[in-house]
């Protein structure tokens, strides 16, 4: 498959007042077209890091990031998309200004780039609230709504920092396995930060499992499942055990 994206030797820093905190250090690996890949890790290793350097938010301190072999940076001319645990839909727009609000802030807003932003809309349920408020969806609808948004710039990359954690329980399952599907219908290639390993089970290519901070790469496991099943039918599987026993033993090794 196509290679994408390649996180090359990538060691990072942050530097405070109180001295110097590494987050990341020689972190490796390829992404491909199409892939999911899931990573997981110990709360406070350095997993929004490497998302804010895969974005080119962030620049390593040591090795690069290249997206089809260009360093990644905020002037380049490929599009990344970036969705957060909050939706940060706003609540003075419409649901359709929502999801316009990119297109519209980067100049793209055409008519056709719109017709194309309500199809999604359409195809996806939302159409019938365009004209609603975020705060009259539910918390399911908003990460739809937040995803069309962030779909609308079209982008070569989704990047998805623990966009369900503030869902509840039950929700984040629905939520989790609805914005799984609807990434792979796109034909999106998505790297999902997650603190839930049913989570990144059941929706990732491959799981790729941090150590503590400074994080390195512990473990990069396949995740081999027929195309066709869905999120859920992952999850009720003999396999998914199995995967899970195995990254959770990966974790929580002694390092
Ligand atoms: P995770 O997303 O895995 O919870 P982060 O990547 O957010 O972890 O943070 C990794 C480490 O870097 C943490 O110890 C955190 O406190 C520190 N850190 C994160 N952002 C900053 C910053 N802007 N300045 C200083 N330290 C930071
Ligand atoms: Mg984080």
């Amino acid at each position: 498959m196509e290679q994408l994206m390649d996180i090359s030797h990538v060691s990072y820093s942050y530097h405070t007042m109180q001295g110097e905190t590494p987050a990341l250090s020689n972190i490796n690996f390829t992404v491909h077209k199409g892939d999911f890949l899931a990573i997981v890790g110990p709360s406070g290793c350095g997993k929004s890091t490497l998302l804010s350097l895969m974005a080119g938010l962030l620049e390593p301190e040591q090795g690069s990031v290249f997206l089809y072999g260009q360093k990644v940076s905020l002037k380049g001319s490929h599009t990344i998309g970036y969705m957060l645990q909050h939706d940060h839909l706003f609540e003075w727009r419409t649901v359709e200004k929502n999801v316009l609000l990119g297109l519209e802030i980067q100049n793209k807003l055409t008519s056709e780039t719109k017709k194309s932003v309500l199809g999604l809309l359409k195809t996806y349920g939302l159409y019938k609230f365009k004209d609603a408020r975020p705060s009259q969806l539910s918390g399911g609808m908003r990460q739809r709504a937040a995803l069309i948004r962030t779909l609308a710039l079209k982008p070569e990359i989704l990047l998805l920092d623990e966009p369900f954690s503030a869902l509840d329980y039950q929700t984040r399952l629905t939520v989790g396995d609805d914005i799984g599907a609807i990434i792979k219908k796109e034909g999106k290639t998505a790297i999902l930060v997650t603190h839930d390993l049913s989570e990144a089970i059941s929706l990732g290519t491959q799981i790729i499992v941090l150590s503590k901070r400074p994080a390195t790469i512990k473990k990069i496991i396949p995740i081999h499942f027929p195309e066709s099943i869905s999120a859920l039918e992952r999850r009720n599987s003999p396999e998914f055990k199995d995967y899970f026993n195995k990254i959770w033993k990966e974790l929580n090794e002694h390092e």
